[in-house]
């Protein structure tokens, strides 16, 4: 019997909107599939290993911070080059050189710099904002029959208003989507006892990095726009088991729509024996 895949989070809809295939590859998990799973999973650009690894030195920053430990910049740059070099000694990074570790760990140093400088940030730790707390997006919030990844980066409140940021360390070019991506974080709020259940009591902030800049957007979230997200994920689960469905009934992911473009396909774990590269 074909299961039915509740899960929602940006990550599956921003691969899912790119390529169907990757899509398939990376989340229908099947036997079949282990394989090339296994030995794509390897792989990961520099680029995203920087981005993970900048993600991760930046939540580490905010659990000292929270504590009362504040970092100096060369404590920025070591935490940067100690998970640059645990990430790249797994077999598929062996390649890099000193230089390009270098300029990653450059890379990642300057964009958490910029953040920083960035207004929430830097309220954060100048501790203008006293009551706030950060999450890494590791736990599912039950909505109805999905199970939805949405939890913000950060929360905060200020007099009665809660404030809901995301942080995106390598934003689309386009996201035509954005206020309501941003919103699915609401759904996270609900679920939560402690705060409160009215969309009105929140603020919605965003913060996507692109093209060397962090651009800022801030929601007043009201109920239509909640509703309107809601219908968005919906639609989104619906159109991740249509594919599963496709491929339930013919098992051939290569037979699945490509990548429009391939820029996108640099950074692809599964561009070996892509079909995109016989065309
Ligand atoms: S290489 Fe490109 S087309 Fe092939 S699976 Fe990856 S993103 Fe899709």
């Amino acid at each position: 019997m074909m299961r039915y895949l509740p899960q929602w989070s940006l990550t599956r809809r921003k691969i899912f909107t790119n390529c169907a295939r990757r899509f398939a590859l990376q989340y229908f998990n099947r036997d079949k599939t282990k394989m090339v799973r296994t030995k794509s999973l390897q792989f990961i650009a520099h680029h995203d290993l920087m981005i993970k690894c900048t993600r991760i030195v930046f939540f580490e920053l905010l659990s000292d911070l929270h504590k009362g430990v504040t970092w100096s910049d060369k404590l920025i740059i070591s935490k940067m080059r100690f998970q640059i070099n645990i990430h790249t000694s797994t077999k598929a990074n062996t390649k890099l050189g000193l230089n390009k570790k270098n300029l990653l760990i450059r890379n990642g140093y300057l964009r958490l710099k910029k953040l920083m400088k960035q207004e929430i940030p830097r309220k954060i730790l100048d501790n203008s904002i006293k009551e706030w707390s950060f999450y890494e997006r590791i736990k599912s919030t039950k909505f109805g029959h999905l199970d939805v990844y949405c939890s913000p980066d950060i929360v905060y409140r200020e007099n009665s208003v809660w404030h809901l940021v995301r942080l995106n360390f390598q934003s689309e070019h386009k996201q035509p989507f954005l206020d309501l991506e941003l919103c699915s974080m609401l759904l996270w709020s609900q679920g939560n006892q402690y705060l409160p259940n009215l969309a009105e009591k929140f603020v919605i902030h965003g913060l996507s990095f692109l093209k060397g800049k962090w651009f800022y957007k801030k929601i007043r979230p009201n109920q239509k726009l909640l509703q309107e997200t809601k219908q968005l994920l919906e639609k989104d689960v619906h159109n991740f088991n249509i594919l599963f469905e496709k491929l339930y009934r013919n098992g051939d992911y290569d037979a699945l729509p490509l990548a429009k473009s391939s820029l996108y396909c640099k950074r692809c774990p599964y561009k070996l024996n892509c079909p995109i590269n016989l065309e």
